[in-house]
């Protein structure tokens, strides 16, 4: 054994300077880092310490492997995961000729399943398995290794089993692992048997094994015992967890313009999701440069998804909701395009379907071109595996060509360069599924995309980020060798940050254990570690947070982490500031989403295009002004619902108002009006037949029952249904609408009824917004009984259907009405008509006046309203604002 030596301490002690300075002093040591990432940073800090040195001296473990290993080349995922499957299908075919049970046949088509295996595959080699299906992996793993070697390759621990060939380095470090396999302590003392090797290792529980080991191959030991980091630690809470996200953007906007630089700065995460993605969309929209340290499947990009979907389009027979899939995407030339919205609109409304032509899409130059290209003759064709590669290919035709130009944003700049970087990584994996599908002889697309789709999905896409000024976003295991000024740790809540492990299902912790990897036990003692590594991380502030809610609105528990530590609570909504092309002074950056017309052809336009309003617009007004300029006036909509979604409740409240009108036109049809009408409807829009569907239609049925069998309005009157009207309140403005029923007396006495889906509760709450003017529906139909239609309104009543018949409103004295709703004189009854009436007139000219703004009279209706993504009702009230420097 040469000199060689452990370093060890706890995070945060200055390991990987120690073995930093030692890497320096040996010229020609070779420093060994656990991933590819992490070797480019140490690179970078040396660089920028201004130490010169071969990037072939900074590498992996990994790479290092390969560099002296000539026998066996490392199995490219592709072909590990096809002997996979190859393996899975003889064993399952051989169970099933032997009457045997196979633990896998249920799961042996899954991808993720795969995925497990390879995984394992690796790590330990078969002659060590054991455990509940020991022996079925054991025959499994064999059969996949020998397939390997007779192309030879080989898994990594066969690979580390060998022993190092060629001239060894003159120093070996090796730095940022946290503890080692058996595998690969192993091979480090091979190494150490022939070069000096300095190895950091950090202090906890599942490092110690490999500690006495080191040690016991003649390892000296260096101890890092004291903290050289001390920052200032801060703990924030935030109601959600994109208000916790939106508070670290505005904490690090705010030490921008204090003068630190953005790469001073960086976001530690447990895993990837669900931060990762909420933090880049967050980043983008305040303007903070930001890296990302995760690496993609090549499948996720947009170009290749794009070209993927047209192959998928294809083998499912053109299956509409894919095709609208594809459509909505930018690069598809109509996607994010007021044409493109317009089409989806259209063609959602006549989903499910399959099949082509389908109208409106072919209209769609890009989607011509691609339906041109991909021909369904292909279906039938069965080509060699290169061909179908080579054919496949020619879809990148399908992307426009980026037009350069000089004044290029860096951002586009940045998509035409991944987007050339996807194409490329797309014609490789094309490339390797020919290679590793060769010998198979001529197949269908199908079979040869299947293995396609799995190497897009298996091959990761980097693309390199070479700005320098950037916050650096990573997971803990990549931030093992980084320090930074300031270190945001975020989503400290219980399940998040620890994690809760369970055993592996494939290998359980025993058979874990006797092949020397680590349990479920070890990952879990592995998590206070974790946090305690990312703790380390800052060299002078380090601000911890966690949201107080999940997703779902539940209360979540924080991290047992943070030792209870009094956590500063965020309540205000975060902004970016609006960014305007020449200085403006903030104060006269008006709210967003307000907005006076004073334009006077526009505000005659205003008044012309509102001079007939319907009840429930003039009530979306009274509500909200910027609801009803964006429902009643731009006529925004909303995306058409899936099919699944179409039951709605706003469709079962119209199949109701049908049902009950059908019914009173032909009483003796009874219940079976409903379902001759429940049908119609599901029919007319499309409404899948699924359980949710009788679900739903029972309840309603029940509802309807529920109405035919009440007794608490029998005047015996004679009812109109669904009467149209329209009544002008003065020359400029006309009310119109309909008036579910009108009851009929036999003086000409008018009792006006409205149905309403809702429960009893809502009714009252009705009732009650109406008597504190609020509403005008019920004041406008009595005038419209009185007026269109020559009667003598004497009440309006409404009749909520939900859960229970419940009836509701006013009344002049009616004989047989007295237990219901409120009396009143009929004077009262007129005021309350010309009440209505004026404030009919009132609303009407603000509307005209041209004055837009998210003003809800009930705030807690905003949680129902269509428009709250785009009114920015937030920015009214927000205290705070934050922007780039
Ligand atoms: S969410 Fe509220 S404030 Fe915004 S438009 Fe709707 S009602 Fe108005």
């Amino acid at each position: 054994m040469t000199s060689s030596l452990l370093i060890t301490g706890p995070p945060g002690s200055g390991k990987s300077r120690v073995a930093l300075q030692r890497f320096s002093a040996v010229s020609d040591s070779v420093l060994l880092a656990p991933t590819a990432t992490m070797a480019e940073h140490i690179r970078n800090q040396l660089a920028r310490a201004g130490a010169m040195v071969r990037p072939s001296r900074i590498t992996t473990l990994a790479q290092f492997i390969d560099l002296r290993n000539q026998h066996s080349r490392p199995a490219p995922q592709l072909a590990l995961h096809l002997l996979i499957e190859r393996a899975l299908s003889r064993a399952i075919a051989q169970a099933h000729s032997s009457a045997r049970w196979t633990p896998f046949a249920r799961v042996a088509n899954f991808p993720g399943f795969h995925r497990a295996l390879a995984a394992l595959m690796e790590e330990v080699p078969a002659d060590s398995l054991s455990g509940s299906f020991g022996e079925d992996l054991k025959s499994l793993f064999e059969e996949v290794e020998t397939n390997l070697a007779r192309h030879g390759m080989a898994l990594r621990n066969a690979r580390l089993k060998a022993s190092p060939e060629g001239p060894c380095p003159a120093h070996v470090v090796f730095d940022g692992f946290f503890t080692l396999s058996t595998a690969e302590l192993d091979f480090v003392e091979r190494v150490a048997a022939v070069s000096p090797v300095t190895f950091t290792l950090p202090d906890w529980p599942g490092a110690q094994g490999a500690r006495q080991r080191l040690l016991s191959a003649g390892f000296a030991e260096q101890r890092c015992t004291s903290l050289f980091r001390s920052p200032e630690r801060t703990t924030f809470s935030a109601p959600t967890l994109d208000r916790e996200i939106e508070e670290i953007a505005r904490r690090i906007l705010a030490h921008a313009a204090r003068g630190r630089e953005f790469r001073e700065m960086g976001v530690v995460l447990r895993t990837r999701d669900p931060y990762g993605p909420a933090l880049e969309t967050t980043f983008a929209r305040f303007g903070i440069p930001a890296r990302f340290y995760f690496a993609d499947a090549l499948s996720a990009h947009p170009a290749v998804a794009y070209l993927s979907g047209w192959v998928r389009g294809l083998l499912s027979g053109w299956d509409h909701a894919s095709l609208l899939t594809l459509l909505r995407m930018p690069v598809s030339g109509i996607g994010a395009t007021p044409a493109g919205d317009r089409l989806d609109f259209e063609l959602r409304n006549r989903l499910p379907g399959a099949g082509l032509p389908l109208h409106g899409i072919q209209d769609v130059p890009q989607v011509n071109r691609s339906l041109g290209l991909i021909d369904s003759a292909w279906l039938r064709e069965r080509l060699s595996p290169l061909e179908w590669a080579a054919r496949l290919k020619t879809l990148r035709s399908l992307l426009p060509e980026p037009v350069v130009a000089d004044d290029a944003s860096y951002d586009q700049v940045r998509i035409w360069r991944s987007t050339a970087a996807a194409l490329e990584a797309f014609d490789s994996a094309l490339d390797q599924t020919a290679v590793a599908l060769a010998g198979e002889g001529r197949m269908t697309l199908a079979a040869f995309w299947r293995h396609a789709d799995a190497a897009l999905a298996l091959e990761p896409l980097r693309i390199a980020d070479r700005r320098r000024n950037v916050v650096h976003v990573l997971d803990v295991f990549e931030a093992r060798q980084w320090e930074l000024p300031i270190v945001f740790v975020c989503g400290l809540t219980e399940r998040h940050f620890p994690q809760y492990h369970r055993e592996d299902p494939l290998l359980n912790d025993e058979g874990r254990r006797r092949a020397g990897l680590e349990t479920s036990a070890d990952r879990q003692t592995q998590e206070r570690f974790l946090f305690e590594l990312a703790a380390t991380r800052p060299t002078e502030q380090l601000v911890l947070s966690y949201p107080r809610f999940n997703d779902r609105g539940e209360p979540a528990l924080p991290s047992f982490f943070l030792d209870g530590a009094a956590a500063e609570s965020c309540e205000t909504r975060v902004r970016p500031t609006l960014v305007f092309s020449a200085p403006v002074p903030s104060a006269s950056i008006p709210p967003a989403s307000t907005v006076q017309i004073n334009d006077p052809p526009l505000l005659e336009r205003l008044a012309q295009v509102h001079m007939k309003l319907a009840p429930t617009s003039i009530e979306s007004f009274l509500q909200c002004p910027f609801q009803f300029f964006a429902g009643k006036t731009l006529r925004l909509r909303r995306r058409p619902p899936a099919p699944r979604d179409r039951l709605d409740v706003l469709l079962q409240g119209s199949i109701l108002h049908r049902a009950l009108a059908e019914l009173t036109r032909f009483p003796l049809l009874g219940a079976e009006v409903f379902d001759q009408v429940f049908a119609d409807e599901c029919r007319r829009v499309r409404v899948p037949s699924t359980y949710r569907t009788e679900a739903v239609r029972l309840e309603l049925r029940s509802n309807f029952n529920a109405f035919v069998a009440d007794r608490q309005v029998q005047l015996g009157w004679a009812s109109r249904v669904e009467e149209k009207f329209a009544l002008h309140l003065n020359p400029a403005l006309a009310i119109s609408g309909r008036i579910d029923r009108l009851d009929v007396g036999p003086r000409n006495q008018a009792l006006v009824i409205d149905y309403k889906y809702s429960a009893g509760d809502r009714i009252r709450e009705r009732v009650d917004d109406t008597a504190s003017g609020d509403l005008v529906q019920a004041g406008l139909y009595l005038l419209a009984a009185a007026r269109t239609f020559g009667l003598h309104p004497v009440g309006m009543l409404y009749c909520g259907l939900r859960k229970e018949v419940n009836w509701d409103g006013w009344h002049a004295p009616v004989a047989g009405l007295e237990a219901i709703g409120e009396s009143m004189t009929p004077s009262a009854l007129q005021d309350f008509m010309n009440a209505a009436a004026t404030k009919a007139e009132a609303t009407f000219a603000a509307i005209a006046s041209g004055h837009i703004a998210p003003q809800p009279a009930n705030p807690r209706k905003c949680v129902w309203c269509d428009f709250r993504d785009i009114c920015r009702i937030e920015t009214a009230a927000a205290a705070r604002t934050a922007s780039a420097p």
